[in-house]
């Protein structure tokens, strides 16, 4: 569904990703997973479009997307939710909400609305709270129901686990499985390998600027330990 292939990402003078390749499947949950400065964030920005590729080709389901648009990125079928959330927090839950499924037609609109409260049922009852009062763990389901509205074929998650206390992780955790149900592929990247490493069933380590190691989530363990204690 989408392979990336050789990616070269700079900003200015500095390369901060050196050749990256990845793929992820139909249905498949992959992670990314990688310290501080890995490049994590720069490849999931390189394939919705917010940085320019230097070089290297990003294809989803067939079409060369490397250089196209984020807003056109979005419409093909991915979703990518940001690294600290970006909740609009003067905005209503349910306006957030309505705001990622903009692009739906006006009929469907009600049904996916149905469908995200019934996969994260808390939303339901805070749909008139600002989502500024929402805590960091439910502002992190906000965002990801609000990145499922527009029905994507692919959900790029950066960081989900950012900031939240090891309890509202677990709550992160469950959600994040019971999307992964849903069939949408998931694309998740983050610093917290064992969060990463349950989600998705293979993982590409990164470790500034490049994948060092990739495999099944259960094979990478003592490569990751590796990683980690470097
Ligand atoms: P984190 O977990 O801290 O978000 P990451 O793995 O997502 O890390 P990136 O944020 O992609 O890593 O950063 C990769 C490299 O690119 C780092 O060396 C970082 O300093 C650099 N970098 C990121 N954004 C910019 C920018 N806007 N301008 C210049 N350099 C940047």
């Amino acid at each position: 569904m989408l392979v990336v292939e050789s990616l070269i990402a700079r900003y200015g003078a500095v390369e901060a990703l050196h050749g990256v390749s990845l793929e992820v499947g139909a249905g498949e949950a992959v992670a990314i997973v990688g310290p501080n400065g890995a490049g994590k964030t720069t490849l999931m920005r390189s394939i919705s479009g917010l940085v320019r590729l230097a070089s290297g080709s990003v294809k989803f389901e067939g079409r060369e997307i490397g250089r196209t648009a984020p807003f056109r990125v979005a419409r093909l079928g991915i979703s990518h939710v940001p690294e600290g959330r970006a909740i609009l927090s003067t905005l209503s839950v349910k306006d957030n909400l309505l705001m990622g499924g903009h692009r739906l037609p006006r009929a469907e609109v009600d049904a996916r609305l149905a469908e995200m409260l019934e996969l994260f049922p808390f939303l339901g009852r805070r749909l008139d709270s600002f989502g500024g009062v929402l805590s960091g763990g439910e502002q992190q389901m906000l965002a990801i129901a609000r990145g499922l509205m527009a029905r994507p074929r692919l959900l790029m998650i950066d960081e989900p686990s950012m900031g939240l206390a090891p309890r509202v992780v677990g709550d992160v955790l469950d959600a994040l499985h019971r999307v992964v149900a849903t069939g949408t592929s998931v694309l998740i990247a983050e610093q917290n390998a064992g969060l990463a490493l349950e989600v998705a069933s293979r993982a590409y380590v990164m470790v500034v600027g490049d994948v060092v190691a990739s495999g099944k989530s259960a094979d990478l363990e003592d490569k990751l330990i590796e990683t980690y204690l470097a």
